[in-house]
Protein backbone atom coordinates (compact mmCIF):
# COMPACT_ATOMS: atom_id res chain seq x y z
CA UNK A 1 0.00 0.00 0.00
CA UNK A 2 1.38 2.99 -1.44
CA UNK A 3 0.87 6.32 1.02
CA UNK A 4 3.32 7.88 0.74
CA UNK A 5 4.09 9.34 -2.25
CA UNK A 6 4.95 12.95 -3.72
CA UNK A 7 3.64 14.03 -7.63
CA UNK A 8 6.91 16.11 -8.39
CA UNK A 9 7.14 18.49 -11.11
CA UNK A 10 10.07 19.89 -12.86
CA UNK A 11 9.69 23.13 -14.72
CA UNK A 12 12.42 24.43 -16.98
CA UNK A 13 12.52 26.24 -20.48
CA UNK A 14 12.94 23.27 -22.65
CA UNK A 15 10.87 20.58 -20.49
CA UNK A 16 8.10 19.71 -18.35
CA UNK A 17 9.08 16.40 -16.24
CA UNK A 18 6.97 15.05 -13.93
CA UNK A 19 7.43 12.08 -11.45
CA UNK A 20 5.51 9.68 -8.69
CA UNK A 21 8.25 9.95 -5.44
CA UNK A 22 8.22 7.68 -2.68
CA UNK A 23 9.23 8.93 0.54
CA UNK A 24 12.96 7.21 -0.02
CA UNK A 25 13.47 9.25 -3.22
CA UNK A 26 12.49 6.19 -5.52
CA UNK A 27 11.10 7.66 -8.77
CA UNK A 28 8.20 5.06 -9.28
CA UNK A 29 6.46 6.91 -12.54
CA UNK A 30 7.89 9.24 -14.78
CA UNK A 31 6.35 11.88 -17.37
CA UNK A 32 7.69 14.24 -19.20
CA UNK A 33 6.57 16.92 -22.35
CA UNK A 34 8.37 19.65 -24.11
CA UNK A 35 7.65 23.27 -22.81
CA UNK A 36 6.22 25.56 -25.54
CA UNK A 37 8.47 28.07 -24.05
CA UNK A 38 7.22 30.53 -27.05
CA UNK A 39 3.64 30.09 -26.48
CA UNK A 40 0.86 32.15 -24.26
CA UNK A 41 0.58 30.99 -20.21
CA UNK A 42 -2.38 29.10 -21.07
CA UNK A 43 -0.52 26.66 -23.58
CA UNK A 44 1.93 26.08 -21.04
CA UNK A 45 -0.09 25.62 -18.69
CA UNK A 46 -1.77 23.19 -20.90
CA UNK A 47 1.67 21.12 -20.77
CA UNK A 48 2.10 20.83 -17.15
CA UNK A 49 -1.48 19.70 -16.91
CA UNK A 50 -1.05 16.99 -19.43
CA UNK A 51 2.04 15.66 -17.27
CA UNK A 52 0.04 15.30 -14.34
CA UNK A 53 -2.78 13.75 -16.31
CA UNK A 54 -0.44 11.17 -17.04
CA UNK A 55 0.99 10.92 -13.82
CA UNK A 56 -2.91 10.67 -12.42
CA UNK A 57 -3.58 7.42 -15.06
CA UNK A 58 -1.18 5.38 -12.78
CA UNK A 59 -2.87 3.42 -9.84
CA UNK A 60 -0.37 4.51 -7.87
CA UNK A 61 -1.51 8.08 -8.24
CA UNK A 62 -3.93 6.97 -5.32
CA UNK A 63 -1.07 7.53 -3.23
CA UNK A 64 0.14 11.03 -3.70
CA UNK A 65 -0.70 13.36 -1.03
CA UNK A 66 0.95 15.99 -1.96
CA UNK A 67 2.89 18.01 -5.00
CA UNK A 68 6.51 19.60 -5.27
CA UNK A 69 7.04 22.11 -8.06
CA UNK A 70 10.55 22.80 -8.56
CA UNK A 71 10.35 25.55 -11.45
CA UNK A 72 12.91 27.64 -13.32
CA UNK A 73 13.09 31.40 -11.84
CA UNK A 74 11.95 34.05 -10.59
CA UNK A 75 9.16 32.83 -8.52
CA UNK A 76 7.57 34.01 -5.86
CA UNK A 77 6.77 30.66 -3.20
CA UNK A 78 5.09 33.44 -1.08
CA UNK A 79 2.43 34.30 -3.71
CA UNK A 80 2.44 31.19 -5.34
CA UNK A 81 3.26 32.77 -8.71
CA UNK A 82 6.70 31.57 -11.14
CA UNK A 83 7.54 34.51 -13.55
CA UNK A 84 10.36 31.92 -15.23
CA UNK A 85 13.38 34.39 -17.58
CA UNK A 86 12.62 31.54 -20.91
CA UNK A 87 9.34 31.53 -20.80
CA UNK A 88 8.00 34.64 -21.51
CA UNK A 89 3.91 33.73 -21.24
CA UNK A 90 4.19 33.10 -17.50
CA UNK A 91 4.75 36.58 -15.59
CA UNK A 92 3.43 35.99 -12.01
CA UNK A 93 1.65 33.10 -13.05
CA UNK A 94 -0.53 31.73 -10.52
CA UNK A 95 1.20 28.45 -11.20
CA UNK A 96 0.47 26.68 -7.63
CA UNK A 97 -3.13 27.41 -7.19
CA UNK A 98 -3.87 26.17 -10.88
CA UNK A 99 -1.77 23.20 -9.68
CA UNK A 100 -3.92 22.29 -6.93
CA UNK A 101 -7.28 23.23 -9.04
CA UNK A 102 -5.72 20.74 -11.38
CA UNK A 103 -4.93 17.96 -8.72
CA UNK A 104 -7.95 18.23 -7.23
CA UNK A 105 -6.86 20.32 -4.28
CA UNK A 106 -3.57 18.73 -3.03
CA UNK A 107 -1.39 20.38 -1.14
CA UNK A 108 1.46 22.32 -3.18
CA UNK A 109 4.40 23.29 -2.14
CA UNK A 110 6.91 25.52 -4.97
CA UNK A 111 10.02 25.83 -4.71
CA UNK A 112 12.74 27.50 -7.40
CA UNK A 113 15.11 25.40 -9.37
CA UNK A 114 18.63 26.33 -7.70
CA UNK A 115 16.29 25.43 -3.75
CA UNK A 116 14.67 22.42 -5.57
CA UNK A 117 18.74 20.55 -6.96
CA UNK A 118 19.69 21.76 -2.91
CA UNK A 119 16.97 19.80 -1.58
CA UNK A 120 17.92 16.56 -3.57
CA UNK A 121 21.59 17.11 -2.82
CA UNK A 122 20.86 17.32 0.83
CA UNK A 123 18.13 14.26 0.45
CA UNK A 124 19.71 11.85 -1.61
CA UNK A 125 23.44 12.96 -2.68
CA UNK A 126 26.94 14.88 -1.43
CA UNK A 127 25.14 17.05 0.96
CA UNK A 128 23.64 14.40 2.71
CA UNK A 129 24.51 13.98 6.33
CA UNK A 130 25.22 17.53 6.50
CA UNK A 131 23.74 20.01 8.31
CA UNK A 132 24.92 23.58 6.73
CA UNK A 133 25.78 23.40 3.08
CA UNK A 134 25.67 25.42 0.23
CA UNK A 135 24.53 23.80 -3.45
CA UNK A 136 24.95 25.18 -6.62
CA UNK A 137 24.16 24.51 -10.24
CA UNK A 138 26.83 26.12 -12.50
CA UNK A 139 26.04 25.69 -16.13
CA UNK A 140 23.80 28.01 -18.27
CA UNK A 141 23.20 30.09 -15.54
CA UNK A 142 24.78 29.93 -11.85
CA UNK A 143 22.04 28.90 -9.56
CA UNK A 144 21.64 27.75 -5.94
CA UNK A 145 20.26 27.12 -2.30
CA UNK A 146 21.25 26.55 1.20
CA UNK A 147 20.81 24.55 3.92
CA UNK A 148 21.53 25.68 7.55
CA UNK A 149 20.43 24.08 10.79
CA UNK A 150 19.86 20.71 8.92
CA UNK A 151 16.58 22.33 7.69
CA UNK A 152 16.67 23.87 3.38
CA UNK A 153 16.64 27.60 3.88
CA UNK A 154 14.86 29.08 1.08
CA UNK A 155 13.53 32.31 1.94
CA UNK A 156 9.96 34.30 2.07
CA UNK A 157 9.93 33.85 -1.89
CA UNK A 158 12.00 30.82 -2.38
CA UNK A 159 14.95 31.96 -3.90
CA UNK A 160 17.54 32.16 -0.91
CA UNK A 161 20.97 31.44 -1.66
CA UNK A 162 20.51 32.47 -5.16
CA UNK A 163 24.79 32.96 -5.40
CA UNK A 164 24.66 32.98 -8.88
CA UNK A 165 24.09 36.99 -8.80
CA UNK A 166 26.14 38.48 -5.90
CA UNK A 167 28.93 40.39 -7.03
CA UNK A 168 32.84 39.23 -6.87
CA UNK A 169 34.17 41.45 -9.48
CA UNK A 170 32.82 45.20 -8.11
CA UNK A 171 34.16 46.59 -11.19
CA UNK A 172 33.00 43.71 -13.68
CA UNK A 173 31.19 43.57 -16.45
CA UNK A 174 27.50 44.39 -16.28
CA UNK A 175 24.73 41.23 -15.75
CA UNK A 176 21.83 40.58 -17.63
CA UNK A 177 19.99 40.79 -14.16
CA UNK A 178 20.84 44.78 -13.77
CA UNK A 179 23.98 44.10 -11.74
CA UNK A 180 27.72 44.37 -12.19
CA UNK A 181 30.67 41.78 -11.55
CA UNK A 182 28.23 38.67 -10.77
CA UNK A 183 29.56 35.00 -10.11
CA UNK A 184 27.56 33.74 -13.28
CA UNK A 185 28.93 36.39 -14.90
CA UNK A 186 31.97 35.23 -14.94
CA UNK A 187 31.44 31.36 -13.96
CA UNK A 188 28.75 29.68 -16.33
CA UNK A 189 29.34 27.86 -18.98
CA UNK A 190 28.90 30.29 -21.82
CA UNK A 191 30.82 33.03 -20.01
CA UNK A 192 34.02 30.77 -19.65
CA UNK A 193 33.34 29.98 -23.64
CA UNK A 194 33.40 33.54 -24.38
CA UNK A 195 36.02 34.45 -22.37
CA UNK A 196 38.41 31.91 -24.02
CA UNK A 197 37.81 32.51 -27.96
CA UNK A 198 37.98 36.28 -26.46
CA UNK A 199 41.66 35.73 -25.10
CA UNK A 200 42.39 33.31 -28.22
CA UNK A 201 41.49 29.87 -28.01
CA UNK A 202 39.85 28.42 -30.75
CA UNK A 203 37.68 25.17 -31.04
CA UNK A 204 39.01 22.10 -33.12
CA UNK A 205 38.03 20.92 -36.63
CA UNK A 206 34.22 20.10 -35.38
CA UNK A 207 33.69 23.90 -34.10
CA UNK A 208 32.36 22.98 -31.00
CA UNK A 209 32.65 26.39 -28.65
CA UNK A 210 31.00 25.12 -25.66
CA UNK A 211 32.86 25.38 -21.95
CA UNK A 212 32.95 21.45 -22.38
CA UNK A 213 34.77 22.17 -24.96
CA UNK A 214 37.22 24.43 -23.17
CA UNK A 215 37.40 21.88 -20.63
CA UNK A 216 38.98 18.90 -23.18
CA UNK A 217 41.12 22.17 -24.47
CA UNK A 218 42.35 22.67 -20.33
CA UNK A 219 42.84 19.33 -20.00
CA UNK A 220 45.11 18.63 -22.84
CA UNK A 221 46.92 21.75 -21.56
CA UNK A 222 46.13 24.18 -23.51
CA UNK A 223 46.74 27.77 -21.30
CA UNK A 224 44.22 29.88 -22.59
CA UNK A 225 41.31 27.25 -22.28
CA UNK A 226 43.07 26.56 -18.32
CA UNK A 227 43.00 30.40 -17.87
CA UNK A 228 39.71 30.54 -18.37
CA UNK A 229 38.55 27.70 -15.95
CA UNK A 230 40.29 29.37 -13.23
CA UNK A 231 38.85 32.62 -13.04
CA UNK A 232 35.67 30.92 -13.10
CA UNK A 233 36.98 28.86 -9.95
CA UNK A 234 38.04 31.97 -8.67
CA UNK A 235 34.31 33.47 -9.22
CA UNK A 236 32.92 30.15 -7.43
CA UNK A 237 35.59 30.11 -4.50
CA UNK A 238 34.74 33.81 -3.82
CA UNK A 239 31.33 33.56 -3.95
CA UNK A 240 31.76 30.26 -1.73
CA UNK A 241 33.88 31.58 0.72
CA UNK A 242 31.35 34.57 1.46
CA UNK A 243 28.95 32.10 1.72
CA UNK A 244 30.72 30.08 4.38
CA UNK A 245 31.91 33.18 6.50
CA UNK A 246 28.55 34.52 6.53
CA UNK A 247 26.22 31.36 7.28
CA UNK A 248 28.95 29.07 8.04
CA UNK A 249 28.79 26.14 5.54
CA UNK A 250 30.34 22.52 6.01
CA UNK A 251 30.12 21.48 2.42
CA UNK A 252 29.65 23.31 -1.27
CA UNK A 253 28.07 20.83 -3.47
CA UNK A 254 28.27 21.61 -7.51
CA UNK A 255 26.80 19.94 -10.10
CA UNK A 256 25.44 21.45 -13.58
CA UNK A 257 27.41 20.96 -16.98
CA UNK A 258 30.27 22.92 -15.93
CA UNK A 259 30.99 20.35 -13.21
CA UNK A 260 31.90 18.13 -15.43
CA UNK A 261 34.58 19.39 -16.91
CA UNK A 262 36.03 17.74 -13.10
CA UNK A 263 39.87 18.70 -12.22
CA UNK A 264 39.88 21.28 -14.50
CA UNK A 265 36.81 23.15 -12.14
CA UNK A 266 37.44 21.40 -8.83
CA UNK A 267 41.12 21.36 -8.45
CA UNK A 268 41.48 25.67 -8.77
CA UNK A 269 37.98 25.90 -7.18
CA UNK A 270 39.75 23.91 -3.92
CA UNK A 271 43.09 26.44 -4.27
CA UNK A 272 41.06 29.16 -4.33
CA UNK A 273 39.21 28.93 -1.75
CA UNK A 274 42.34 28.47 0.26
CA UNK A 275 42.65 32.02 -0.69
CA UNK A 276 39.38 33.82 -0.03
CA UNK A 277 37.82 31.24 3.06
CA UNK A 278 40.52 32.33 5.42
CA UNK A 279 39.25 32.35 9.03
CA UNK A 280 39.03 29.79 11.64
CA UNK A 281 35.50 28.57 11.36
CA UNK A 282 35.84 28.26 7.50
CA UNK A 283 39.12 26.68 6.99
CA UNK A 284 37.40 23.07 7.01
CA UNK A 285 34.72 24.20 4.35
CA UNK A 286 34.83 21.24 2.00
CA UNK A 287 33.94 21.17 -1.96
CA UNK A 288 32.02 18.12 -3.51
CA UNK A 289 30.29 17.34 -7.12
CA UNK A 290 26.46 16.82 -6.51
CA UNK A 291 25.57 13.28 -7.44
CA UNK A 292 22.03 13.34 -8.26
CA UNK A 293 22.58 14.40 -11.92
CA UNK A 294 19.61 14.67 -14.55
CA UNK A 295 16.89 13.64 -12.00
CA UNK A 296 17.68 16.50 -9.69
CA UNK A 297 14.94 18.81 -9.90
CA UNK A 298 12.39 15.83 -9.78
CA UNK A 299 13.88 15.33 -6.34
CA UNK A 300 14.52 18.25 -5.46
CA UNK A 301 10.99 19.02 -6.13
CA UNK A 302 10.04 16.10 -4.28
CA UNK A 303 12.01 16.41 -1.35
CA UNK A 304 10.39 20.53 -1.31
CA UNK A 305 6.92 18.15 -0.78
CA UNK A 306 8.04 15.92 2.05
CA UNK A 307 8.45 17.03 5.77
CA UNK A 308 11.39 14.70 6.42
CA UNK A 309 13.63 15.39 3.48
CA UNK A 310 13.29 19.35 4.68
CA UNK A 311 13.97 18.43 8.09
CA UNK A 312 11.08 19.92 9.29
CA UNK A 313 7.42 19.66 10.38
CA UNK A 314 4.50 19.76 7.05
CA UNK A 315 3.61 23.11 6.20
CA UNK A 316 -0.10 23.73 6.04
CA UNK A 317 -1.54 25.69 3.12
CA UNK A 318 -4.86 27.52 2.52
CA UNK A 319 -6.67 29.66 0.07
ZN1 LIG B 1 23.75 39.11 -12.12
Amino acid sequence: MQSHLVAALDIGGTKIAGALVDDSGRILVRAQRPTPAREDGETVMRAVEAVLAELAASPLWAGAGAVGIGSAGPVDASAGTVSPVNVPGWRGYPLVERVRRATGGLPVELVGDGVAMTAAEHWQGAARGYDNALCMVVSTGVGGGLVLGGRLHTGPTGNAGHIGHISVDLDGDPCPCGGRGCVERIASGPNIARRALENGWRPGPDGDTTAAAVAAAARAGDPVATASFERAARALAAGIAATATLVEIDVAVIGGGVAGAGEVLFAPLRRFIRDYATLSFVQRLTVAPALTGTDAGLLGAAAAATPAARGRAPVTFSG
